[in-house]
């Protein structure tokens, strides 16, 4: 008889987006198990360069300093004619390309981009998720589900043992990559450009060429001359990638590169002749260009590359796909928790939607395809249509139930409202809260460290009856709410003005800040009891609006 168990959430697929909510449901509290057809966790130097916004949703975690360990600097990419051949030539365009400001500092208090590549990423996530105690589950694989208005009923296999076993969950997050199963199950189409007329090799090889990528081991090498292009992209020591682009319509094929000529190219990529090179996997790939239409379905919502597939021209999949794990995870928490209303969820597709869309779109151009088909790619988005990096990153607005704003919707070309520079995040609500520093107990910390994966509630100086009714709306609904006052005097010392001079927020003002980082609300004003007032928005966020 088949063995089953309960769990709040399951998750499917422990990539970048799967691992991220399993850490972030288990900050808010909520148990899940995550499972991972995939024996270990992936070697291969796929994603690799994570944005200062990613960098953020693992401070809130407490693993920023373990990432920034794990990575380094962001990878240049260079020419050469062999990997051994002292003469290189440095593409400053792709760094260029990723510049997102010239004082980041202002904000973020992360570095704007960060090289960690997936092969450092994932076995660091596993190991916290181990570590805080969430159950990750290798080797086995979700083998068909249903669902009713209650939860999930998932059959899931040991690979090893081929046992399966039922498992119910309340809900069953999807985060099984790009060609996702779940989501063709649920039948939810997707849209987009689909697969693109590009075609690549990843050829996976051993080889011991610690001594001649040194110094390079977080850069791109394309190796150009002919008879031979292709990118070296570094796993460690003695692992790596080599990246070919072939092209069908000059008469070419994917199985013209059988193993032999393979390990003949890597070779001569290599150009190291007593070099001994193993092959460990040849795989067939092409670039996607597809966003799902709908990112829920009742019980089943999908996640990552699931719901929003994109071309790593900007190296945004892996980003958008942790991105969109941090806004699931404490509707979900709030959700299972009984704080919020099912509505709730609906504000991840209203929310994520229109990001993962325009995210999608706009991969189709940048700096390294360019390079890598020689060409420009400029058809697939003509220059007039591309938006700032930034934009794409965190300069983007919110408008969803989840948050209270009185201003209008300016309509916008993109279907969603970006701000064109860093300097235009000033605490509106649906952004991401400015990055202040502060000084707490003699230390500096900015204001992105008070995110823990509570709400925050921040007020100036005269800002007392604020912090009070906090205390009561919390234990009043149930829900984890910090509160701070900020000032001279005050519980966070405003070491450069910022709530004045950046966010335009007076003594007597409140700015609510949900636990992703998003502003949810704000007001300039305190009246003389504002509990009723603070209860009233943080229902309406939650959904609730019989108590509102
Ligand atoms: C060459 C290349 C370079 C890239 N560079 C970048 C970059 O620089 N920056 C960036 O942000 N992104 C980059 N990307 C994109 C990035 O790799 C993806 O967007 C990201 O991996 C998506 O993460 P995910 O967790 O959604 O999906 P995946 O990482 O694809 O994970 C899905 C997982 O689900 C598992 N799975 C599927 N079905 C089942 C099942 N039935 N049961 C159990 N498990 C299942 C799979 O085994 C897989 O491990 C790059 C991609 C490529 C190909």
């Amino acid at each position: 008889m088949m063995t089953q168990e309960h769990v709040p959430v399951l998750i499917v697929g422990a990539g970048a987006a799967g691992l991220t909510l399993s850490l972030l449901l288990r900050q808010q509290g909520i148990s899940s198990v995550l499972v991972e057809r995939r024996p270990d966790v992936s070697w291969y130097p796929r994603a690799r360069n994570l944005n200062f916004r990613t960098l953020e949703v693992f401070r809130g975690l407490g693993l920023e300093a373990e990432v920034i360990a794990a990575g380094s600097p962001v990878s240049r990419v260079f020419r050469k004619d062999t990997l051994a051949s002292p003469q290189r030539e440095e593409f400053p365009a792709v760094e260029q390309a990723l510049h997102i400001m010239d004082h980041p500092e202002t904000l973020t208090p992360e570095p704007p981009i960060w090289y960690c590549p997936q092969s450092r990423l994932e076995p660091l996530l596993r190991a916290s998720v181990k570590q805080r105690g969430g159950d990750v589950r290798y080797h086995t694989e979700l083998v068909s589900f249903t669902q009713d208005s209650q939860g999930v009923t998932a059959t899931i296999r040991d690979r090893t043992t081929g046992t399966s076993s039922v498992l119910h969950a309340d809900y069953l997050a999807a985060c099984d990559g790009a060609h996702s199963r779940i989501r063709e199950a649920l039948s939810v189409k997707a849209e987009g450009l689909g697969v693109l007329d590009e075609y690549y090799l990843f050829v996976y090889f051993r080889a011991e060429w610690r001594d001649l990528i040194r110094g390079y081991e977080a850069d791109a090498i394309l190796i150009d001359r002919p008879g031979i292009r292709g990118f070296f992209l570094i796993t460690d020591a003695d692992r790596g990638m080599f990246l070919i682009q072939y092209a069908p319509s000059q008469g070419e094929s994917a199985w013209d590169y059988t193993a032999e000529r393979c390990k003949e190219l890597v070779e001569k990529g290599i150009g190291k002749p007593e070099l001994a090179v193993e092959i460990l996997g040849i795989e067939h790939w092409q670039p996607m260009q597809l966003v799902a239409e709908h990112f829920q379905q009742r019980r089943v919502v999908l996640v990552g590359d699931a719901a929003h597939t994109m071309p790593p021209k900007l190296g945004l999949g892996a980003n958008t796909a942790i991105q969109s794990a941090q806004n699931l995870a404490w509707k979900l928490a709030a959700v299972i928790g009984g704080q919020a209303a099912q509505e709730l969820l609906s504000t991840y597709q209203t929310e994520r939607h229109p990001v993962g869309l325009l995210a999608s779109q706009q991969s189709l151009v940048g700096p390294a395809a360019a390079l890598l088909t020689r060409g420009s790619d400029d058809d697939l988005l003509p220059a007039e249509k591309q938006v700032p990096l930034f934009s794409l990153i965190a300069g983007y607005r919110y408008r969803s139930q989840a948050v209270l704003s009185e201003d209008a919707v300016p309509s916008s070309p993109e279907g969603i409202e970006l701000l064109a520079q860093p300097e235009d995040l000033i605490g509106q609500p649906g952004t991401r809260v400015p990055h202040l520093w502060l000084e707490r107990g003699g230390q500096r910390i900015s204001t992105l460290d008070l995110l823990d994966g509570r709400f925050v509630l921040l007020t100036g100086t005269g800002g007392t009856a604020w912090r009070d009714a906090a205390a009561a709306v919390a234990e009043h609904l149930g829900i984890a709410l910090a509160a701070y006052r900020i000032g001279a005097g005050a519980d966070l010392l405003d070491l450069e003005n910022g709530w004045q001079a950046k966010m335009g927020m007076s003594a007597e003002g409140a700015m609510l800040v949900r636990p992703d980082g998003f502003v949810a609300w704000r007001t300039d004003t305190s009246p003389p009891n504002p509990e009723p007032k603070l209860r009233q928005v943080m229902s309406s966020i939650l959904c609730q609006r019989q108590q509102a």
